[in-house]
């Protein structure tokens, strides 16, 4: 909807008017007493090149219609389930994701993977490539790390969620993952989202730490763009004025982007907390507030990880995830995969 200024003449909303057309749109006007509103219908994407808001006698452009298209539920109704490797993550199911922060020897993955299958995940994550704060900290094995997960799934027959970091790896990754994974500091490398989504795998698009949720549905846009609407988003915490914990975990963001878009949603409670005690409790709220799946770290040693030993789950803490996983979601007539 374009608001005209109160002082804006005929030829300025006859501009206007001729503008939307010439874009296959079409205008409608509407005379108030103090101020004209023009109302635009049609693709609103053609609209965005138009600048109209730089147009003599335009005071503002309203957006009504999402940003977003393709994601988003306006368009698509349905609630969408996303298939890994079989694997369902959707409405009627829970899914739980888990495995350590990083691949780092073919044991530690081995024992990982099987310490997830044993906590009831159906699904095995792990970093061959580990986007980290730090150039001096360890930095993930790469190909060779994605070997040892193809390994690790061969053994425990779950499939593999990993991320790929850079445009250029996305062949190689996709080589091995069932899923790939983008992120949280790379939810806006576009060269990157669109990579992703020609690779023809599924993606999981976590949160960018600093993100709106609209910025979120429009970096998922960008891979739906490519064809693929095999998108799984994923909160992950963002950074709040609060210390005492890694991230703010934004549990209102599932059951808003439930309503905004037709994607699944999961949250990942140990990235968000960054604290072993505080994962299992946030994996509870999240279930329970409707996430699609849950993603956790966990490790055989904790203590001697290379990467998020203090968030990775062992023993106790992971007997009382599985539990809540069992329980929680037929709670909520979900059948646990
Ligand atoms: C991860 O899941 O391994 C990871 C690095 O998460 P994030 O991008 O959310 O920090
Ligand atoms: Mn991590």
């Amino acid at each position: 909807m374009v608001v005209m200024t109160s002082e804006a003449t005929t030829e300025e909303l006859d501009a206007v008017v001729r503008t939307v057309e010439s874009a296959g749109g079409s205008a409608f006007v509407s005379r108030g007493v103090h101020r004209t509103i023009v109302g635009l219908v049609g693709d609103v994407s053609h609209f965005e090149t138009l600048n109209l808001e730089a147009l003599p006698g335009v005071n503002n452009v309203v957006r009504i219609s999402s940003a977003y298209k393709l994601v988003s539920r306006e368009n698509h109704p349905e609630t969408s389930t996303v298939k890994v490797a079989g694997v369902p993550i959707g409405p009627d199911t829970f899914t739980l994701i888990a495995g350590p922060c990083a691949v780092e020897t073919p044991e530690q993955t081995l024992a990982a993977a099987h310490m997830a299958k044993q906590a009831g995940a159906a699904l095995l994550r792990g970093g061959a490539y580990k986007p980290r704060t730090s150039p001096y900290a360890f930095q993930g094995l790469g190909e060779e790390g994605l070997k040892i997960l193809a390994q690790a799934r061969e053994e425990t027959g779950l499939p593999i969620v990993t991320e790929v970091v850079d445009a250029q790896d996305v062949a190689l990754v996709s080589q091995y993952a069932d899923m790939l994974q983008i992120g949280t500091r790379n939810m806006q490398n576009f060269a990157l989202l669109q990579a992703a989504g020609s690779a023809g795998k599924p993606v999981m698009l976590k949160r960018g730490m600093n993100a709106t949720i609209e910025e979120w549905l429009m970096a998922a846009e960008y891979i739906a763009q490519r064809g693929n609407l095999d998108i799984v988003l994923c909160e992950r915490g963002i950074r709040t004025f609060e210390t005492a914990y890694r991230n703010t975990l934004d549990i209102s963001a599932v059951p808003l982007v439930h309503s905004l878009s037709h994607l699944p949603v999961i949250v990942d409670p140990s990235h968000a907390g960054g604290r072993r005690e505080l994962t299992v409790p946030l994996a509870r709220a999240a279930i329970a507030v409707g996430a699609d799946a849950v993603m956790v770290d966990l490790h055989p040693e904790p203590g001697a990880a290379l990467c998020d030993g203090p968030q990775a789950l062992v023993d106790v803490d992971l007997e009382e995830l599985a539990k809540a996983v069992r329980e929680i979601p037929p709670m909520l007539g979900r059948t646990v995969v």
